[in-house]
């Protein structure tokens, strides 16, 4: 089946070919896919769905590109786990996780990434750049490994370290900033101008977008058509929370679900919160967030490309947006490990202290199903929980009791 679809800006609704590498539209608004649903509608059935691969591309027909040409590492199709300990000690009785920590590179990036470099490699890129608050570069260094493609990654210099070093073993270009994910766009930016590379920035092209809305159609599928009540989910870029959304509508539009929603919760870190800010003020859009501060590198976002589309898609989906500061993250990483076996980036922890607050207010009901998004695994934060644990391997430890020396 050939894919149908045209580029739509999402600002001023001016339509592109998409047979040409395109960034943004020229007004400057972000593109997004539009498909032609009339005739996926009609080749396309949940039944097919039997034969398909266990990896985000089973659902090709919604997709820029068909799963035999997919610059693939085995991406998608995470687990939807309960987790009924945890909720039970929260509160909350219909809980549970989708799992993004098992992605390839250890967070849903990766999603993301192979639908982006298929698409920058099958147009014809052959160099490829980034800006990267963490994970972001991590994935885009391993799909562009994949396509045997060059690239480039601006990180800031206090990324945390499984980052950094998972892009220079993947062959990527690193130059480390003194400054944040901002300042490493404007960076790549211009030198994306000066060297012919191409920006894959997140919403700087139509099509990372495409790969994390996968997570909503997977949600969909995994609870049988019928989706939950809220989604927890933590918010950086905004892309996924964009895209889950997206998700949401073009099923409605394919006959497979209703027009139940789920509400949409947006979680930041209290040390930048640019789209909670936003959120509380009626805004439309945010503003930059001043000395942004958070060991949960994917929200160290301090102003989002996609940030009106963010906040409409919270508030049509009567959710609301909320912070959580960096020690409750840890406190909230750890209870999900203790209590059901998944070590989740700070950023999933930040969604169990969420849902603590949203019960207690009331704004969630225990009985609402519920589903935490864990975007990545705890594994590439060591220096974060590190804080929390003190191992001795010293001599001293001996007789701390914490060190075994055999005779
Ligand atoms: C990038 C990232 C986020 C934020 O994702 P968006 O979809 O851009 O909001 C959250 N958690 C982790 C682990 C990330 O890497
Ligand atoms: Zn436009």
């Amino acid at each position: 089946m050939g894919n149908s679809y045209q580029l739509c800006c999402s600002v001023c609704d001016r339509f592109y070919d998409p047979a040409r590498l395109r960034n943004l539209c020229e007004c400057g608004g972000p593109l997004l896919v539009a498909y032609d649903f009339a005739k996926i509608r009609r080749e396309w059935g949940k039944s097919a769905l039997q034969s398909t691969p266990s990896t985000m591309w089973r659902y090709d027909p919604v997709l820029p590109a068909d799963r035999a040409s997919a610059i693939s590492l085995g991406e998608g199709w995470t687990p939807l786990l309960p987790a009924p300990v945890l909720g039970a000690a929260i509160g909350a009785r219909d809980l549970w996780l989708k799992e993004e920590g098992q992605n390839p590179t250890g967070s849903f990036k990766a999603r993301g990434m192979s639908a982006a470099v298929t698409m920058a490699k099958k147009l014809g890129a052959t160099r490829l750049a980034a800006p990267s608050a963490g994970n972001a570069g991590g994935a885009l260094a391993a799909y562009a490994a994949a396509a045997g493609v060059e690239v480039h990654v601006a990180m800031p210099a206090d990324v945390p370290q499984a980052n950094y070093l998972e892009c220079e073993a993947a062959g990527a270009h690193v130059t480390l900033v003194n400054g944040l994910i901002g300042d490493c766009g404007r960076i790549v930016a211009e030198r994306s101008q000066a060297e012919g590379w191409f920006e894959v920035g997140a919403l700087k092209e139509p099509y990372r977008i495409e790969g994390k809305k996968t997570i909503g159609y997977e949600l969909a599928e995994q609870f049988d058509w019928e989706l939950p009540d809220a989604i927890v989910c933590p918010c950086g870029g905004g892309v996924s929370l964009i895209g889950i959304r997206k998700a949401f509508s073009e099923l409605e539009e394919l006959g497979w679900i209703g027009s139940k929603r789920p509400k949409m919760i947006a979680v930041q870190a209290t040390g930048c919160a640019p789209i909670v800010r936003a959120f509380e003020t009626g805004a439309l859009r945010s503003e930059a967030w001043q000395h942004a501060h958070t060991l949960a590198s994917g929200l160290r976002v301090p102003k989002a490309l996609g940030d009106f589309l963010v906040l409409k898609s919270i508030r049509e989906s009567r959710g609301t947006a909320l912070a959580i500061g960096d020690a409750e993250m840890l406190d909230g990483g750890m209870e999900l490990a203790r209590r059901e076996g998944i070590f989740a980036a700070p950023e999933g922890g930040a969604c169990v202290a969420a849902i603590g607050k949203l019960i207690a207010s009331g704004f969630l009901k225990p009985d609402d199903r519920i589903v935490i998004l864990n975007t990545g695994s705890g594994l590439k934060y060591l220096e974060a929980y590190g804080t929390r644990f003190i191992r001795n391997t010293a001599g001293e430890a001996d007789k701390l009791g914490g060190l075994i020396t055999p005779r």
